[in-house]
């Protein structure tokens, strides 16, 4: 059994999906509300992989919402992930994917150290970031888009914003080692950080967002952000293609301007319709075949079997894994989104 433990974009998005999914007592409470509600099983998830194996899952939402953090309420974003953790342990699901924000929180707050959940001591290996799949879709979309735009890579730009975070180095790594693209560009806040991804690809021009931008022929957005950002189109490359692999996606408002081109990064589409609610709540363009990567993570362990905590820890993928999990991923069904053009 796989669990997706996930949470909404905002509390106005969480009134809305918790009215239409039939909780009432949910649709018309503040973040007070949110912020005391348990974790609950709003899900069963039936998938068929295209090897013609079926597993079953069930999805968790964990109460949280951006706007606890956005309100400094740290403590209570904590306990909603590890409450989520515990929940999805007690109902004996094997392994589980952390998505959206929960990882971060996971990581961010050190809730390692946290094991202990009232009579619940967590066992890790039950769970994983799906970074590691998320990387591998957004370095495959970065390479269909250079396809169909008809850019040489090894001769292109390719910004990456949060280029230190777990996905953005991992997806940096693979750039430079499996796709050997032009140049790199590296962008996020904290300098230590940068300086090391440098010294550690040995390459990679650090640059600011406003100055990183207009460089890039391909944009790699993986920074965490509760909010999103706009962008000035008229100081972008034209064509630049703008792969938004952020959640909530990144870019707040849409981008839009002749040669940008905007592709859902870090989103799979499966073989077969699948046998759930949840990716409505997600704006998915096909909620019953599209699912962020992380996700998929969890089922593509559930079918191979692989019961253990694949993704996790910060900055520890390898090319290797994510060759790994990307083998899995194409044997079970899933395909990368691409450029609709
Ligand atoms: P991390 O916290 O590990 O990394 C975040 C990165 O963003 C860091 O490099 C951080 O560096 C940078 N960053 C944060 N704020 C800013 C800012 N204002 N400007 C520039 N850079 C910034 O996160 P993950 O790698 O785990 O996740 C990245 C994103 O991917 C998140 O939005 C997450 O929700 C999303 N995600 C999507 C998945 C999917 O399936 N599609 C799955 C999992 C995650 P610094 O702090 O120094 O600025």
């Amino acid at each position: 059994m796989f669990g997706l433990i996930g949470h909404l974009t905002s509390l106005e998005q969480a009134c809305d999906v918790a009215r239409s999914m039939g909780y009432e007592e949910y649709a018309d409470q503040g973040l007070e509300f949110w912020s005391s509600a348990p974790p609950q099983i709003v899900d069963e998830i039936t998938v068929t992989s295209a090897t013609g194996k079926v597993i079953h899952g069930r999805y968790i939402e964990s109460c949280f919402l951006p706007e606890m953090l956005a309100a400094r309420r740290f403590k209570t974003a904590t306990r909603k992930v590890l409450n989520a953790m515990s929940h999805a342990q007690k109902h004996g699901i094997d392994i589980s994917a952390l998505g959206g924000f929960t990882s971060i929180i996971f990581e961010n707050f050190d809730l390692a150290s946290l094991r202990q959940v009232r009579d619940t001591t967590l066992e890790f290996e039950r769970f994983t970031t799906g970074n590691t799949h998320t990387a591998y879709i957004i370095c495959k979309q970065v390479e269909t888009s250079a396809q169909q735009l008809g850019l040489d890579l090894t001769q292109a730009t390719i910004a990456v914003v949060g280029a230190t975070g777990d996905i953005g180095s991992a997806v940096c790594r693979w750039l430079d080692r499996k796709l050997g693209v032009g140049d790199l560009i590296l962008t996020a806040r904290n300098q230590e950080r940068l300086d090391n991804l440098q010294a550690e690809l040995g390459r990679g021009k650090i640059l600011p967002l406003e100055a990183a931008l207009p460089e890039a022929d391909i944009i790699v957005w993986v920074a965490s952000m509760p909010q999103g950002v706009t962008i000035d189109p008229t100081t972008l490359k034209q064509p630049c293609v703008l792969i938004d692999g952020g959640y909530p996606k990144n870019l707040g408002s849409k981008v839009q301007g002749e040669g940008i081109y905007v592709l859902n990064g870090g989103v799979v589409e499966h073989c077969f319709d699948i046998d759930w609610q949840i990716m409505s709540a997600a704006e998915m363009a096909r909620p019953e075949r599209q699912m962020f990567a992380c996700f998929a993570e969890a089922m593509l362990l559930e079918f191979e079997g692989w019961h253990t905590n694949f993704s996790w820890g910060r900055n520890q993928i390898t090319i290797e894994k994510m060759e790994a999990i990307g083998e899995a991923s194409r044997r079970h069904g899933f395909q990368p989104l691409a450029l609709a053009i």
